[in-house]
């Protein structure tokens, strides 16, 4: 019998024979690349109504006390985000979300699977609370596949009410979708990019995200494609998004496998701009030497490299200075 999880749908599905609880590695569940002190990112619990399968947080053990979260959000005036756990299962999430705002923070970001959001009244509080993003996990427009994805059953034309509801209540300006790409989806983006024109007209944009292995993943690398495998199907999938005026952002994937979609990484973004918040989450290896994009690309993963290597990679002889133009032409 499946096990019911909160108000979200969530059921132990296709891989309820996975442990729950991964073991700690050596880092005490900190990676590396963990900002105790000026972290931007609020994790405000630690549970959730889903449970999908490349979670990255769960045992990574990032909880953030009330004081840790006034500190944060005092010391963060660009953006927050508030995370989890799926943080709408918070009743302290509209209170901080308006401590943000009271305190000058420019962008408060909530990312979240959006379950909630089938209650117009939830959009609302939080929009009056000053809520300025809804990033919603939207894994698969397939229903079976974000059943499996995301270990539920039956809920996934209510999750597409659910965006539909935010578009229409917050604005589309205030919504975005993220897509974390793993073995089960990648194949799939080419029309995930229709579903999302076709379905969510107005959506602020798409971002793509390369699948950590953190959480859930380190016991199931499985979940990892190759970056040769991935191309293909995404090169198509941004590229239909561009056709029709879709903005998108790619985050975790390095320069060499995005031809053609450089200026949509946004870690390309930020080292235009001398930001290197995240980026020590990636590294250049041996193989990048030469590259003339190495100011402006921080590498793959390091988890990545750890699992497939690096030999994929391919040093670019492409402009630094023409793309630096672009990005910084963005905004
Ligand atoms: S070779 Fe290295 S620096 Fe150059 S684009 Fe690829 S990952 Fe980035």
């Amino acid at each position: 019998m499946n096990e019911k999880i909160g108000d979200g749908g969530g059921t132990r599905g296709p891989l309820e024979h996975v442990e729950r609880c991964v073991p700690l590695d050596e880092s005490g569940g900190k990676p590396d690349w963990y900002y105790p002190e000026t972290d931007p990112n609020i994790y405000l619990n630690t549970h959730c109504n889903i449970d999908c399968v490349f979670c990255s947080s769960v045992n990574e053990y990032r909880l953030t006390s009330d004081d840790d979260i006034r500190r944060l959000i005092l010391a963060n005036k660009h953006t927050i985000s508030f995370e989890g756990g799926e943080p709408t299962l918070s009743k302290d999430l509209p209170k901080w979300v308006r401590f943000a705002k009271e305190n000058g923070v420019r962008e408060t970001v909530l990312c979240t699977n959006a379950a909630v959001f089938e209650n117009t009244d939830r959009i609302e509080e939080l929009v009056t609370a000053g809520l300025d993003v809804f990033n919603v996990n939207f894994p698969a427009h397939i229903d079976r596949l974000y059943d499996a994805i995301t270990q539920t059953r039956g809920y996934f034309h209510r999750r597409v009410k659910a965006v539909k509801n935010l578009i229409e209540t917050a604005g589309g300006a205030k919504v975005r979708l993220h897509v974390v790409v793993n073995k089960f989806n990648y194949k799939i983006m080419p029309d995930y990019a229709r579903f999302v024109r076709e379905e969510f007209p107005g959506i602020f944009f798409v971002e793509f995200n390369i699948v950590k292995v953190l959480g859930y993943v380190k016991q199931r690398k499985f979940l990892v494609p190759t970056l040769t495998d991935m191309e293909p199907y995404l090169l198509e999938s941004w590229a239909r998004l561009r056709r029709c005026g879709i903005r998108f952002m790619t985050d975790g994937f390095p320069l060499c496998a995005t031809p053609g979609f450089e200026e949509d990484s946004i870690d390309a973004w930020k080292l235009a701009r001398l930001e290197r918040r995240y980026i020590n989450e990636k590294a250049q290896t041996p193989r990048c030497t030469g590259c003339t994009l190495v100011e402006l690309c921080p590498g793959p993963r390091r988890d990545y490299v750890l699992l497939h290597g690096d030999g994929e990679l391919r040093p670019s002889r492409k402009s630094a200075d023409a793309l630096r133009r672009r990005l910084l032409r963005d905004g």
